[in-house]
């Protein structure tokens, strides 16, 4: 896909880079926190990283996949497997490049000692509170701490002491020096080492002191060689002491950082923390839920991978913050899905429909395309039969101005088949009309509408002999409002109530037998998918992806 002329800035730079040498290809990383599940924001940052190597590959560009799993407490293996399920499925290989930042645990260590040795780091007693405290505000500079000073011997001898687990949590950490006084609040001295007697997954309790995420990032992309470190726009502050640790510590490359703005939807909560809050709450089904934005929901609710690339490149990198309408995805869903789906017919909201001229235990072939404008798609088979489902609402009792589908004395026509002609409805004790009966116009299947015949509408249909019937779950947003986060019960407050409806619907019986993940478009409804956990051949399952047209408005 490359209909954008425009290269965006960051292509822009590192094509620069290609042509005056100054690299002789690009490496890029996306370094995912196995913290939780990616969401579509990821999807931005992946698109992105994995899209240069691909554009660049003739260079022999390429994207790692590194785990920045340098934080004890919060990772878990069942996280590092679904990101690596998400970013294959999104259509991304990172080959033989795939990363532990945990596995650089010695090198960052060896970069303090390295710091210390040249007076750039100490060790500091101060309490987390005191250190806050004492590194001031935008106003007023930072005041040195009383160890700022200290021999470089006595800090080496500390920082050992350190890792050798003398101290507990909060009685030391080891702090940059660079400038107290610094406008940016970022290079007053920040802390670079902390204690932490937390188990890691990776590394057992081989360490109790681990780096903060500042210092470990620059360390980690330096040590892969990466060139061009991609990172979004909160990190533009950061950038001073990201440079300063290359350029002060002993790497063997020098990668540049460069921020673009996140992906922000409207309608959703994209933060890892409030999704697993979700989760945990209950509040969806998991984290695969159809009504959630990680990948692993979107991919159940049937979003094609490819139209999630697409959105991405259609929202392209910039560095303007903002929001994005969630309408533009189901657009590109919406847009990849009406070539690439057959169709197909369901009934969702079935009443029986009798053909009264049709005879009792008959069935007629009757063969239809799968896709209106894609011949190679192929065609499928569905019976007529005397009864048959269609949809309640494509009867009215009065049909009101421009309904142009099956009321008392009209016809339509029955999608592929026959045109017919009501003759009578019943209704049941509640009043709703319970069964509807018409008599078929012989010789007008596949043919024009006959002479003096009103027949302006097509509905679909469903053989009641025939037809499987299958769960059917209608998805709708998540949330009620534009800005979740921003109500003020907080998001679990404004939580749609009607996000999730399930039925049971009436199916064309080839529907039945298809995989998990099978997409297509049922006619006049909108675009389903086969459940890629629950749908089993024989008992179908249906998530709807997205309707055909926009309703929420
Ligand atoms: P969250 O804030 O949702 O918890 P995170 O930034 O903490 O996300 P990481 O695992 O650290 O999650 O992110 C991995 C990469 O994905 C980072 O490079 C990050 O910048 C990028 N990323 C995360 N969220 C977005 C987003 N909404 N838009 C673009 N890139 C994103
Ligand atoms: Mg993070």
């Amino acid at each position: 896909m490359s209909d954008t002329p425009k290269l965006d800035f960051i292509r822009e730079i590192i094509a620069v880079d290609l042509a005056s040498g100054k690299h002789a290809t690009t490496i890029t990383r996306f370094p995912p926190e196995p913290n939780g599940y990616l969401h579509i924001g990821h999807a931005k940052s992946i698109c992105l990283n994995f899209g240069i190597a691909q554009e660049n590959a003739a260079s022999g560009a390429r994207c790692h996949l590194r785990f920045d799993d340098t934080n004890p407490s919060k990772e878990e293996t069942e996280y590092v497997e679904s990101i690596k399920a998400d970013v294959k499925w999104l259509g991304f290989d990172w080959g033989e490049h795939l990363f532990f930042a945990s596995d650089y645990f010695e090198f960052y260590y060896e970069c303090a000692v390295h710091l210390i040795k040249n007076g750039l780091a100490y060790v500091d007693h101060q309490t987390p509170e005191q250190i806050k405290e004492s590194r001031g505000n935008l106003n007023v500079a930072g005041t040195p701490s009383p160890w700022r000073d200290r021999a470089a011997e006595e800090s080496l001898d500390l920082f050992a002491r350190m890792r050798a687990g003398e101290f507990k949590e909060g009685e030391a950490v080891l702090r940059a020096k660079i400038d107290m006084a610094s406008p940016n609040i970022v290079m007053r001295d920040p802390v670079i080492y902390r204690i932490m007697h937390a188990h890691h997954h990776n590394t057992g309790d081989a360490w109790c002191i681990y780096p903060m995420y500042d210092f470990a990032h620059p360390l980690e992309d330096a040590k892969e060689h990466i060139t061009h470190s991609l990172c979004t726009l909160e990190f533009e502050i950061h950038r001073p002491f990201y440079d300063w640790t290359i350029d002060n510590c002993p790497v063997p490359a020098k990668p540049r950082q460069i921020e673009f703005s996140r992906l922000n939807l409207n309608y959703t909560v994209m933060s890892k923390r409030k999704l697993l809050q979700l989760v945990k709450e209950g509040l969806v089904g998991g984290w695969d839920d159809p009504r959630m934005p990680s990948l692993s929901g979107i991919r159940r609710r049937g979003y094609p991978a490819a139209a999630v690339r697409n959105f991405c490149h259609r929202v392209g990198i910039t560095k303007f913050d903002g929001i994005t309408d969630v309408a533009l995805l189901e657009f590109e869903v919406r847009d990849h899905l009406n070539t690439a789906a057959p169709r197909r017919m369901a009934v969702l909201d079935p009443v029986k429909l009798v053909i009264e001229n049709w005879p009792a235990g008959t069935s007629e072939d009757i063969e239809l395309d799968n896709h209106p404008k894609d011949p190679a798609m192929g065609t499928r088979h569905v019976a007529m039969t005397r009864e048959l489902w269609i949809e309640a609402d494509d009867f009215q009792e009065e049909p009101e101005k421009k309904f142009y589908r099956l009321g008392p004395g009209r016809h339509v026509r029955l999608r592929g088949a026959h045109i017919v002609k009501c003759t009578g409805f019943e209704k049941d004790a509640a009043g709703k009309v319970s069964e509807i009966r018409c008599e078929y116009l012989p010789g007008t299947m596949g043919a024009d509408t006959p002479e003096g015949v009103q027949c302006k509408a097509a509905i679909h249909w469903v053989s009641a002999v025939h037809g499987v019937a299958a769960e059917v779950r209608l998805y709708d947003r998540l949330f009620t409002v534009e800005d979740p986060d921003a109500a003020e019960g907080g998001f679990v407050s404004v939580i749609n109530p009607d996000s999730l409806k399930t039925i049971t619907a009436w199916v064309e019986p080839s529907v039945a037998e298809v995989e998990p993940e099978w997409s297509c478009q049922f006619e006049r409804l909108g675009y389903f998918v086969a459940d890629r956990v629950q749908h089993l051949p024989g008992k179908p399952v249906f998530n709807r992806t997205v309707a055909l047209r926009d309703s929420w408005k």
